[in-house]
Formats: C-alpha cells, structure tokens, sequence
C-alpha cells in the first residue's frame, strides 16, 4: 500500500499567467486542461483541493491605476478578472469529470455560490474541489493573500504555489545556471531575500500561522501528486 500523503488538504494557489500559456493574455484552454490534469491526479488520490487563481492574465488593478485608473476600482475589476479563471477552471475540472464549487468572494448568484466558510468545508469533506473567486473581495489586496487566508480557513496543511520553475533559488535558474535551489527556507528570510514567492503581505501571514508554501513546478507532468507525497523537487517555506 502506498504511505499517506505529507498534505492530505491543501489550497493550490495558482497566477493568472500559469493558464494563459504561450499567449500574452487571457485563457488557453489546452494549457487550462493540462493543469486541470494534474489536479486530477492529485484528486484521484483523495487528497482534498481548493484552488485560488489570480487574475493577471486577463486585469491587474496596480498596473491600470499605475496609468490613471483609479485604485479601487481597478482592483474590482482584477477581482472580476479571477472569477473569470475560476470559471474557465471549473469548465476544464467538470470536463474530467470532477466535481467542483466556484465561491466568490464577491456574491455573484447566477454564476457561482457566494463565499460561505462552512459551506466550502462541507463540499471538501464531499470530494469537491473549491475553487474561490474574487480574491478577499477587497481592493488592495492580492490573491496571493486571498490564497493564505483561505488555506487558514479551510485548515488546509499548506499552500501548494504552482510555478514554473520546481523550487525557490538563490538567483534565477533561468539567467544562472548555477543557481542553486532550497529544499527549506524561513518565511523571515524570503522576507529579507525579497525572494519572488509570494508578496509580503501573504508570506508574513503565513508566518504569523505557520502555515507551510509549497512551491513547485506545474510544467512537469505529475509533479504535484509526487510533491504532496513528499517526493520529487520542492522547496519548502516554513
Ligand atoms: N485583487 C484585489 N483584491 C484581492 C485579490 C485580487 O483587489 O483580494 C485584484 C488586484 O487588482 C489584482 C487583480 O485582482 O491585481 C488580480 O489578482 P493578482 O494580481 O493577485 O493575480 P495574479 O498575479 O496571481 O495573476
């Protein structure tokens, strides 16, 4: 038989970029399916799965503001934008015949559930897979802090950052091949290092909950399935 897994909970946090695939914006569907895909593997081995999805791929409220749009209201917009993904991901995991929840964090009834703490909980303990929208629901806010503070509500046992590289380097392995990778780091010294994992606000949440980031590569076929065994290449955050 094989051993339990290290996370049997986890919230996979994923960008907007990671679905737009080869594109310079939006959706590729093949590139949605293929992490769909994994998400399935994983999925099939019982562990339970929420997603967050950014929206960068489609409005990032910082850059519009940046060009004269008003903060908050840019920031609304990127929130929509994540639904969007949330959407298109729910299509893919439904088309591999999972079943899953979109909850928004901004209540939009006739597309997806409004964000209901308990309600998402009952649909893990179900086998479904809980995709949450929206982001926190506030301006100023990024879903990579959305993804730390539902990991913390849904006691997930760490977040699973899909990237495209398999782990956090001391420089970048794509510009230095010597580059070397951690297999462990504390959230204070990706602080310092002002590492690219996640931003700040999200690490020192994470920190003030000692709640473990994962970050791995989606780009290798059943990587996270061996990551949530503890096998294959990773670096923790904790
Ligand atoms: N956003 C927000 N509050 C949140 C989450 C997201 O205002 O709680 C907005 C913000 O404008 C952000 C956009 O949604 O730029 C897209 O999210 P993010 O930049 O986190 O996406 P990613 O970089 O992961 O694709």
């Amino acid at each position: 038989a094989e051993s339990a897994p290290v996370y049997p909970r986890v919230l996979l946090k994923l960008s907007g970029e990671a679905l737009m695939g080869d594109q310079g914006f939006g959706l590729h569907p093949p590139t949605v399916n293929r992490i769909a895909l994994e998400v399935k593997r994983a999925h099939e081995r019982g562990i339970e799965l929420c997603l967050v999805i950014g929206g960068g791929n489609i409005f990032r409220g910082l850059s519009a503001s940046a060009q004269g749009m008003d903060r908050a209201q840019a920031d609304y917009m990127g929130m929509l934008a994540t639904v969007m993904n949330a959407l298109g991901m729910q299509s893919a995991l439904e088309g591999l015949g999972i079943h899953t929840r979109v909850q928004s964090a901004i209540p939009m009834d006739t597309v997806c559930e409004p964000y209901i703490r308990r309600r998402a909980m009952r649909h893990l303990e179900k086998g479904r897979v809980v995709i949450f929208a929206a982001g926190t629901g506030n301006p100023y806010f990024t879903t990579d802090t959305a993804a730390t503070l539902r990991a913390m509500e849904m006691s997930c046992n760490a977040i699973f950052k899909g990237t495209s590289v398999d782990g956090i380097y001391d420089s970048d392995p794509k510009l230095n091949p010597s580059a070397q990778r951690y297999d462990r780091i504390s959230y204070d010294e990706v602080l310092a290092r002002n590492l690219k994992v996640m931003d700040a606000s999200a690490i020192a949440l994470a920190r003030d909950n000692t709640l473990p980031i994962v970050v791995f590569s989606l780009r290798q076929e059943g990587a996270m399935t061996d990551v949530l065994y503890g096998r294959g290449r990773f670096t923790v955050v904790g």
